[in-house]
Order: structure tokens, then C-alpha cells, then sequence
């Protein structure tokens, strides 16, 4: 036999497992595989890799993929959420800011009356004005920080 024989049996053999092959080529195969030990021993090593690989397939269970995606799903929502309540918060930040700076000679002025009518040392009256004037902004921000706390510990316990 020459090795044309061989190569067209070895080429048969891949295509048999991937797209099929003819009928009359099977029958020529066969009857080759019959006669020559190396093809058939090639066909065979061939026919176990592919037995394997159909072993090792896992086969996942439907309920398991229905959960993960609800899952997946609820953690896009969450985080969405999340996003949501973080624009809020950077938005009430920043109007507090505004409205401190706005603020800030009305108020440098009211306090500066207040601290020379009491005769209050300068340094008194100047601490006086900057805690009133992060006022606003720290209480937002504690209570921004305290909701986003809340909205995580809420968005932890759905998920468990
Ligand atoms: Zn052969």
C-alpha cells in the first residue's frame, strides 16, 4: 500500500468525527481500516480522545443558570442604584458648597459683630466662623455617609 492510501485514510478519519464523510468514503475507509493496523490504531486513539471530551462536557443545571443570571441581574441593579444615591449626594455636596461660599461675607460679617460686641479674642470668633461655614457640608456629608452605609448594608443582606 503506499502512503497516499494512508494519508487519505488519516484525512477521512479527521473529517469523519467534524463534518461526515460520503458513504462510499466510510466503506473505503472500513474496508482500509480492516487491513492496516496503523490507521486503525489511529482511528481508535482518535475515537477515545473524542469519547473523553463528550465525558468531560459538563452538563449544568438549569436552576443553577437561572440563579446566577438573577444574581448577575441584581447585582447590576444594585450597583446601579448605588450610582444613583452617589449622584445625589455629590449634587447636595455641591450646592452646599456654593451656597457656603455665597454665604461666607454675610456670615464672616455677622460673626465678626457678634465676636466684637462679646469682646472675644479674634482667634475665638475666626474658629467661630469656619465650624458654622463647614457646618452645612459636614452634615451633609455624615448624612450621605450614613444613608450609602445603610443602602450597602440593605444591598448585602438581598443578596444573601
Ligand atoms: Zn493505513
Amino acid at each position: 500500500m503506499n502512503a497516499d492510501i494512508h494519508e487519505r485514510a488519516l484525512r477521512l478519519i479527521d473529517a469523519w468525527h467534524v463534518e461526515g464523510i460520503s458513504t462510499p468514503d466510510r466503506v473505503w475507509l472500513e474496508a482500509h481500516l480492516a487491513d492496516c493496523e496503523a490507521c486503525a490504531a489511529r482511528a481508535a486513539a482518535t475515537e477515545r480522545v473524542i469519547q473523553a471530551v463528550r465525558r468531560n462536557t459538563i452538563a449544568v443545571d438549569p436552576a443553577l443558570v437561572s440563579t446566577t443570571q438573577a444574581r448577575v441581574r441584581g447585582q447590576a441593579r444594585a450597583m446601579q442604584e448605588n450610582q444613583s444615591r452617589l449622584r445625589a449626594v455629590w449634587i447636595s455636596c455641591a450646592l452646599s458648597w456654593i451656597l457656603g461660599a455665597l454665604t461666607a461675607p454675610l456670615l464672616w460679617q455677622g460673626i465678626a459683630w457678634i465676636g466684637r460686641r462679646l469682646e472675644l479674642s479674634q482667634a475665638i470668633w475666626i474658629l467661630a466662623f469656619t465650624l458654622c461655614w463647614i457646618a452645612p457640608a459636614s452634615l451633609v456629608a455624615a448624612f450621605a455617609a450614613w444613608k450609602y452605609s445603610d443602602a450597602s448594608e440593605a444591598a448585602r443582606t438581598r443578596r444573601h
